[in-house]
């Protein structure tokens, strides 16, 4: 008796809300021109450490018409997204991979593809979201091990990442992977991600390197070949500048080698060895399925990997353009009065800044100033001090190709001493 009142209640409820969702689509107004802004002038400018601001090219790829996965204009830009992934990385080699997806997906595609059930992994730790990478390892029942930094804004010691793999190497048991944050997204803590790579040649050289650069990927300087990194993954959304929906994955030769047969990856959907033959056939310029790409996704990134490989200098001139915005911004932090949250200059990130809040003053006084003169900021992130810091990503078109970051500076300096 009480189940059928249940369910005729249900039922009730169910079609009371159609009713009411039929009204409300009769009397909806048009949708709002931009996402949920009556218009691009009053919509704030992201300088969070992505999403970030989009090209008008790129937005446009994004809202071009239906193609299918098999269609030969998608397979050509598929096709050149991966040949432009190799040249961003400054790899001659090493194979790309392109998935629907967010960065964090690289996590699991690391934790199941390159180390498997019970093998050994070290994680330089250097804020959040290497904890977040660590998770992700333990929940694949991986062997993890952490280099830890007691302080946010720190990082770890090459001495200790040395003594970490040369005890495992004595020990007849090296770690199978040692990963590093490009960037850590939540201190702004640039890793010494060459001379890391150096001590793994030389005290452990078979453990792959595998960096997460999801907030530093194209922005910071990485030479895959050069320097000896096996993994990189990253999403589409941070210093590539398009929108959300990639993963971007590319791995060494070396990786490839070490990767287990499909059936033994613990993965489906973000199985390498079964996506490669994809990777392969739209390199080839030939049609493949396993899983529907992002097909619109997949040509906005086709127009901001061009751009981004235009850049007067290449990609030199890319990391160059970042590294001169940041030595503007913490002059600019400097000028306010403000401190930053990394412990110093020197190992703090490129493309994103963390500011302390000057005293008197916290996030309910500076995000909401800053939104009404029009940029959209971010709060601080690492758990054991997120009230005392705000966020700045400065990275992608808006940094290399216009002075919207100049008049950010001017109008943060007015919020910070009002
Ligand atoms: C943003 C970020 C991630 C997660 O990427 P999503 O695209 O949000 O899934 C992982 N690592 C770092 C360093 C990041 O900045």
């Amino acid at each position: 008796m009480h189940a059928s009142r249940v369910l005729r209640s249900v039922a009730q409820n169910a079609a009371k809300a159609a009713g009411s969702v039929s009204a409300t689509l009769s009397r909806s107004k048009p949708a709002l021109p931009t996402g949920g802004y009556a218009s691009e002038a009053v919509r704030p400018k992201l300088f969070i450490p992505g999403p970030i601001e989009f090209h008008p090219e790129v937005l446009k790829a994004m809202s071009a018409g239906a193609r299918g996965h098999t269609d030969p204009t998608l397979i050509e830009d598929f096709g050149r997204c991966i040949e432009m992934t190799r040249d961003v990385f400054i790899s001659k080699d090493a194979q790309p991979f392109i998935v629907s997806g967010s960065g964090a997906l690289g996590w699991d595609a690391v934790a199941t593809n390159l180390v498997g059930h019970g093998e050994k992994a070290l994680v330089v730790q250097t804020g959040h979201f290497s904890d977040r990478f660590t998770e992700c390892f333990v929940q694949y029942g991986v062997d993890v091990s952490v280099i830890e930094t007691p302080t946010p804004g720190a990082r770890p010691s090459n001495d200790a990442i040395e003594k970490a793999l040369s005890d495992a190497k004595k020990a007849g048991n090296p770690f199978k992977v040692i990963t590093v944050t490009g960037v850590d997204t939540s201190t702004a803590v640039l890793a010494d991600l060459k001379n890391i790579c150096n001590i793994v040649k030389a005290v452990s050289p078979d453990t792959l390197v595998v960096v997460d650069a999801v907030c530093s990927a194209a922005g910071e300087e990485l030479r895959m070949d050069e320097w000896g990194v096996d993994f990189v993954l990253t999403g589409s959304q941070k210093a590539f500048g398009v929108p959300p929906g990639l993963c971007i994955m590319i791995a060494s030769q070396k990786a490839m080698a070490r990767m287990p047969a499909k059936e033994k990856v613990r993965n489906y959907f973000v199985n390498l060895p079964r996506w490669l033959p994809i990777m392969q056939a739209y390199e080839a310029r030939q049609p493949s399925y396993f899983a529907t790409p992002a097909v619109n996704t997949v040509g906005a990134l086709r127009v901001g990997l061009e751009q981004m490989l235009a850049t007067p200098g290449g990609m030199d001139g890319y990391f160059e353009a970042h590294r001169r915005t940041k030595a503007k911004v913490h002059a600019a932090v400097k000028d306010m009065g403000c401190e930053l949250l990394t412990q110093n200059s020197d190992i703090a990130a490129n493309l994103l800044t963390c500011i302390k809040y000057p005293k008197g003053k916290g996030a309910a006084q500076v995000l909401p100033a800053m939104k009404a003169a029009g940029w959209f900021l971010a709060a601080g992130l690492h758990p054991k001090c997120k009230d005392e810091y705000f966020r700045v990503g400065h990275m992608g078109y808006s940094v290399t190709q216009t002075d919207l970051v100049d008049k950010l500076l001017v109008d943060l300096k007015k919020v910070i001493q009002a």
